[in-house]
């Protein structure tokens, strides 16, 4: 959204810091091609926003879940690869063919369809090839596996493979004995195809090693500042700046109680302020009496329940000049992570992002 510095509540998306990711995972990298997952609109960051930066960084392969995401994202990035990692069904091959998206096939069947697809139209189409090695989610289950390679020259005769791909399931915990099953599995299936590019991580992945990273990464998280590591500190920059304005600061004694079903109660005299953000913006019902916010850099609890479009923290140890009417109360950023937002509130970071909400105006910060 464009000018909305008189907004109550806002989403600030930092492009810099994206950049800088970008390049981190180039780094950590070397010689490998870094993609980004846009699914989700970016994360709920917004697509549209985030996508050009990512470009600039040196970003030229993208990956999305649904063909919608494809084909909105198509027109913005003309000539960038985009993967569809939903992959293609009866009833969507022309679709994904005029928008030249390039889906991640997950079944035999599917590679069956893309095939027919390609040789009704006397055309050859590229894919991805998605096995699954162990997520038991997506892609070709074990079982089919040895069809393919032992019959991949028929099957895939139609089709240009230009990638061969294959999902972690627990790296976010480098300890994991899973990730070097997965990974020799992938291996040995590589060892039986012909030759392609091949892929394995995401972010998380990222962060294993060399032995990890194949010919391509496609990291989500990680770009937009959440720690893919449950073992390690984040090496990523805070991207996503949640604020909301002080609406009304007041005064309780105490025994006075706050909010819906009256939850808090106050043991002291305190000082309250009522913020514009609530959890129909993403700040989650969930975290009432558990989370925080900072007025510059000054921690004060929520107090009671939040509620649609408000939450009230106890600001009584922030000092006065900083509660003015109008001021901003981050609920992420940088005092409070992702990491944090998402233990209290029970889930991950992915989930706090995608859960931002649609009436937030995002503005995005240039790069400096
Ligand atoms: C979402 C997704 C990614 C990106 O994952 P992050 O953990 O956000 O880095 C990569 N590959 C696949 C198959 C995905 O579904």
């Amino acid at each position: 959204m464009g000018d909305c510095h008189f907004a109550t509540a806002r989403l600030t998306v930092r492009l810099g810091a994206i950049a800088a990711n970008y390049r981190h995972f180039v780094a950590l990298c070397p010689g490998v091609e870094v993609a980004a997952a846009v699914k989700a609109d970016a994360y709920g960051l917004g697509a549209a926003g985030v996508t050009p930066t990512l470009a600039a960084a040196g970003c030229s392969t993208f990956f999305v879940a649904r063909l919608e995401e494809g084909i909105a994202l198509r027109p913005l990035r003309p000539d960038a690869r985009i993967f569809l990692l939903d992959g293609v069904r009866q009833g969507t091959e022309t679709a994904v063919i005029a928008h030249r998206l390039i889906p991640a096939l997950n079944s035999l069947a599917e590679v069956s369809l893309w095939s027919a697809a390609a040789a009704s139209r006397g055309e050859t189409l590229d894919c991805a090839v998605h096995f699954d090695t162990g997520m038991n989610r997506l892609g070709l289950p074990a079982y089919e596996q040895p069809v393919l390679a032992a019959q991949g020259k028929h099957r895939l005769r139609h089709l240009n493979v230009v990638l061969w791909m294959s999902h972690l399931a627990c790296a976010e915990d480098s300890e994991s004995p899973m990730n070097a099953l997965q990974r020799d599995r992938f291996r040995e299936l590589l060892a039986q195809l012909p030759p392609a590019c091949a892929s394995l991580c995401a972010s998380a992945g990222a962060l294993l090693g060399r032995e990890y990273h194949f010919d391509l990464v496609r990291p989500g998280i990680g770009l937009y500042g959440g720690n893919p590591s449950i073992c390690l500190p984040n090496p990523f920059s805070v991207v996503a700046v949640l604020t909301g304005k002080i609406l009304q600061v007041r005064r309780v004694d105490s025994g006075e109680s706050v909010g819906y079903g009256a939850t808090f109660r106050a043991t002291r005299p305190t000082v309250l302020a009522t913020v514009g953000l609530g959890y129909a913006d993403g700040l989650m019902r969930v975290i009432g009496n558990k989370g925080r916010g900072a007025i510059t850099g000054v921690s004060a609890p929520i107090v009671g329940r939040v509620s649609m479009d408000l939450a009230t923290l106890d600001v009584t140890n922030v000092p006065a000049s900083a509660l003015q009417v109008g001021a901003d109360v981050e609920f992420l950023g940088d005092t409070i992570s992702l990491e944090e937002f998402a233990s209290l509130a029970g889930t991950a970071s992915y989930e706090v992002l995608t859960s931002l909400g649609h009436r937030l105006p995002r503005h995005y910060e240039p790069a400096a």
